[in-house]
């Protein structure tokens, strides 16, 4: 497994450029050769298998990324979206996909979808994706990317990740794409799927700053592993005011 330096999932911290010089290519052309060189950055890097990698190169970030940002898709940084929220760094999302250990089979639900990148990369291994975002804006840019990309098997919500997705579970998988305060949320916990049901989600633990969490349930047995430091924005209840 990657090992897991402290880098922060927010925009503006740890970049580190994935050969950049060069970028600046027209939409589906890997800005030229910037997502080769990313991909190629991640190998180097450990931060995945192949098989997690080949599911990224498929999956252009530039897809993604606001307009304004897009010459900087293929630099391994988190960028902003709008809704003052962020695209994960690709390392981290690479990590992440990798610790969640997601198959064909698996039902995945992510909360947080942002930007809709993660969620198109979890489709590529998965046989189902549902994901939640509190922001309507987001929702709908995001349902626009996958549809370019023709992913059919996501299903987006604009609601409370705090309170999962009943009609659908249990879920094979959890990601959670936002820092919760102190422990999972109970409703998160209660849908992950009995049969060994993994979720990954980070963690604010007081003055223990925040972790990734993989929590893993076995009948009503659910035990945790403390994977690393790590700083995403946080996970918030509730929808944000209408303006
Ligand atoms: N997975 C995203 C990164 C998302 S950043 C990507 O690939 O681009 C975290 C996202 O979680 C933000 O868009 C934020 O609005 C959302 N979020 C925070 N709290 C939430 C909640 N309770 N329910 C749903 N989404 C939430």
């Amino acid at each position: 497994m990657a090992r897991w330096p402290r880098r922060c999932a927010r925009a503006g911290r740890s970049e580190m450029a994935a050969g950049t010089e060069g970028l600046g290519g027209g939409l589906g052309g890997g800005l030229g050769g910037g997502l080769a060189r990313l991909i190629a950055h991640l190998r180097k890097e450990k931060a995945a298998s192949e098989r997690v990698l080949i599911a990224m190169a498929g999956t252009p970030r530039e897809f993604f990324v606001p307009e304004s940002f897009r010459d900087q898709a293929y630099v391994d940084a988190a960028l902003p979206l709008t809704s003052g929220q962020t695209i994960s760094q690709p390392w981290v999302v690479a990590a992440m996909t990798e610790a969640l250990d997601v198959q064909p089979t698996h039902k995945v639900l992510e909360i947080g979808t942002g930007s809709g990148w993660q969620a198109a990369i979890l489709a590529k291994l998965a046989g189902s994706v549902f994901s939640i975002e509190r922001h309507p804006a987001l929702s709908r840019t995001a349902r626009a990317a996958l549809d370019k990309l023709g992913l059919s098997n996501v299903k987006l919500r604009i609601g409370d990740g705090t309170e999962g997705w009943p009609e659908e579970a249990p879920f094979d998988r959890i990601m959670v794409t936002a820092a919760a305060d102190k422990a999972p949320p109970p409703a998160l916990l209660a849908e992950l799927s009995p049969e060994g049901g993994v979720m990954l989600i980070p963690v604010k633990e007081g003055d223990e700053g925040e972790h990734l969490w993989r929590v893993t349930r076995n009948g009503k047995v659910i035990s945790r592993t403390r994977l690393s430091a790590v700083r995403f924005v946080p996970l918030v209840a509730g929808l944000p005011k209408a303006k």
